[in-house]
């Protein structure tokens, strides 16, 4: 597989540490972290778990990394048996999007008896999502295209960011319209954005 063909099908870990790479195969799939997931609370796919999402990667980096494919040629007939399958683009779509559905509220590092830090494993894996050319989920493309017209994530300018609690002020929710909620002034104009 060439660069090109690599993009969104390849998932380049190399941005992840040794001890990341370990923490990822050190999960014993207790199922302590399910009960204390709040997102798993509300949405009961068990996709979105941390063991899930983490034996998701562990498939996908094992197989696209396995040296059984490296020694025997995966499509002769020895290959075929020996040589785990690579994942397709719907296993890696389906793992980041579980990936995304993490509010990363750090609960489940806190309950893992593996101690592993969940969260800096998850946002590692994210960047090596985006780094490996792996489509954005659609409920991210708004705010993609937000960060890049205005950057920031809210579309709309930074300048808006308070507009609410003036309708909130009108509405009687709120007395007064707190200082740390109104635009500062003399703004500095916004770093250029990184494509
Ligand atoms: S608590 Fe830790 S070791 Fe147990 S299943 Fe969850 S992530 Fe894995
Ligand atoms: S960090 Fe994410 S996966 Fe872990 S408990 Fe919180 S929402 Fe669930």
């Amino acid at each position: 597989m060439n660069e090109k063909e690599k993009q969104g099908k390849y998932i380049d870990i190399s941005n992840l540490s040794w001890h990341q790479v370990m923490e990822l195969y050190a999960c014993t799939r207790c199922g302590m972290c399910v009960k204390w997931c709040p997102v798993y609370v509300q949405d009961s796919r068990i996709t979105i778990t941390p063991k899930e999402k983490l034996r998701a990667f562990r498939k996908i980096i094992s197989a696209q990394n396995s040296l059984r494919r490296k020694y025997f040629n995966p499509e002769s007939w020895i290959g075929r048996i020996l040589c785990p399958k690579l994942p397709t683009e719907d296993d890696i779509k389906a793992a980041a999007a579980a990936l995304y559905e993490c509010s990363t509220c750090r609960q489940c590092h806190f309950v893992c008896p593996s101690r592993i830090d969940t969260v800096e494993l998850y946002e590692a894996l994210r960047r090596s999502l985006v780094d490996s050319g792996v489509p954005h989920i659609d409920t991210h493309l708004p705010m993609v295209a937000s960060s890049k017209a205005y950057d920031d994530p809210w579309q709309q300018p930074r300048s808006q960011r308070a507009r609410w609690t003036r309708v909130a002020k009108k509405e009687g929710r709120i007395k007064a319209i707190p200082n740390m909620l109104k635009p500062p002034e003399n703004l500095p104009p916004p770093k250029p954005i990184r494509e």
